[in-house]
């Protein structure tokens, strides 16, 4: 589960560079140039005398960052030290690191001679990494290195060829886009399924970039438009300014369909219902306060809604978790997750149908499914009869509406510009782009 590369580099001032890559990182944009998180070893190699070894490890839904560190060699009291340092730092703060995050650790000869662990970084998205460093007293200090960025738009629009997932992927974008795509025309169910060749798709996403325009990562699906056999329109990504919550509209301003999904694990099987049950491993009789579906260990799991998320973590019971508050009162729970979507943290919005973690059997559980909940003001209410609100209709707000048609004209113009598509300057070798009209 650990994979080991030891590199002899020299290491003496490996502390004053992180520190001095603090402060650059800080620094005012166009007076000096930050250096990439990727120089850190080309410059402790520079640096000379003390030797140091680098390895690397990664935390697990069962092995922790504290056990990583022990096991690439550091002392139990420098492990934990180093643990709760980057736990502290870290913006999930007080949660341990989430399963998938990669941890490099450097090892310097202490004052007796012996190999001890000197600091440890770890890389919790393209954007940001937690880097902890021994300071004089001997424990360990955080500091979490955000990368200066920028978000573009970028268009991939064709014709589906293989699948829709195919084409979104090679004009630059993610799985999770053309999932979220597919979503937004549930009426023709083989969309999900890749689609028919032949029929158009036009996509706008977001892309991340650093300042020097390299691309860190693709960022939310913000149009979509599908002309198929099936099916066929066109919804705008749009954050209405009173919720603050992300929705699709339609170009008249209405958000489709339920604003809930039924069942958050596509294709996922209900295998215990909400209500008075003895509980699977207690023998208690208790309130199911969810319901259950079961599905494959790594099957994703979709927030039901567009919402907030406010929790995620380990808990007792519910193993991995994520809670989302979504609007008029409603919230929704996932648990025994096996791991979260990379990019997921509390306070983050997420849109309804965008993946939010993967089905496990963390926490009491007898068996891989999700176990999910919903509560209306705050008390559990049976998911699977629960009546739901449509969408909502912004058209009958006059402000709101405004904001909505100035950013879809913006996405329209977008388009128009873009229908030659070139964008992904930084990295265009590994971005082929489909031209095609617009649906
Ligand atoms: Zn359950």
């Amino acid at each position: 589960m650990t994979s080991r590369t030891a590199e002899r580099i020299g290491g003496g001032a490996v502390i004053l560079i992180i520190l001095a890559l603090f402060l650059l990182v800080r620094a005012e944009p166009e007076t000096l140039k930050p250096l990439s998180l990727l120089q850190i070893n080309d410059l402790r190699a520079e640096a000379g005398q003390t030797e140091t070894v680098t390895r690397n490890g990664t935390v697990t839904a069962s092995v922790s960052a504290m056990d990583v560190l022990e096991v690439l060699g550091a002392s139990p009291e420098d492990a934990t030290s180093a643990a709760v340092a980057l736990r502290d730092a870290s913006p999930t703060r007080g949660q341990r690191l989430r399963p998938g995050t990669a941890l490099s650790a450097w090892f310097e000869a202490g004052e007796d001679g012996r190999e001890r662990l000197a600091g440890v970084s770890a890389k919790l998205s393209p954007k940001a990494t937690l880097v902890a460093s021994r300071s004089s007293d001997g424990r360990f200090k955080a500091n979490l290195l955000s990368a200066r960025t920028t978000t573009a738009l970028h268009r991939v629009a064709g014709r589906i060829d293989t699948s829709l997932a195919d084409a979104i992927i090679a004009g630059g974008g993610t799985r999770q886009h053309a999932d979220m795509f597919a979503g937004l025309f549930p009426e023709d169910p083989a969309l999900a399924k890749g689609g028919r060749k032949g029929e158009r798709f036009d996509a706008v996403i977001e892309v991340v970039t650093d300042e020097r325009g390299n691309f860190l990562e693709a960022g939310d699906l913000v149009f979509a438009a599908f002309n198929g056999a099936k099916t066929s329109g066109s919804w705008y990504r749009f954050t209405p300014e009173d919720t603050g919550l992300p929705e699709f509209f339609s170009r008249s301003g209405v958000a489709g369909d339920e604003f809930l999904l039924r069942n958050p694990v596509r294709g996922g099987e209900m295998s215990s219902g909400f209500g008075n049950r003895m509980h699977p491993i207690t023998g208690e009789m208790l309130l199911h306060a969810g319901i259950d579906f079961r599905a494959p260990v790594g099957t994703p799991i979709r927030a039901a809604g567009s919402g907030l998320v406010t929790d995620m973590r380990y808990g007792e019971g519910y193993g991995w978790f994520v809670r989302i508050r979504h609007e008029r009162g409603y919230e929704t729970v996932y648990a025994h997750m096996s791991g979260f979507a990379e990019n997921l943290t509390p306070g983050r919005t997420v849109m309804r149908g965008e993946v939010i973690g993967y089905v496990g059997s963390t926490g009491s559980s007898t068996g891989a499914h999700l176990h999910y909940e919903v509560l209306r003001n705050g008390f559990y209410v049976n998911p699977e009869t629960l009546a739901l609100p449509t969408g909502r209709d912004i058209s009958g707000n006059k402000a709101v509406l405004a904001a909505f048609e100035a950013q879809r004209d913006a996405i329209d113009t977008f388009r128009n510009e873009a229908a030659g598509s070139q964008l992904f300057a930084a990295t265009a070798s590994t971005a082929r782009m489909t031209n095609a009209p617009a649906p």
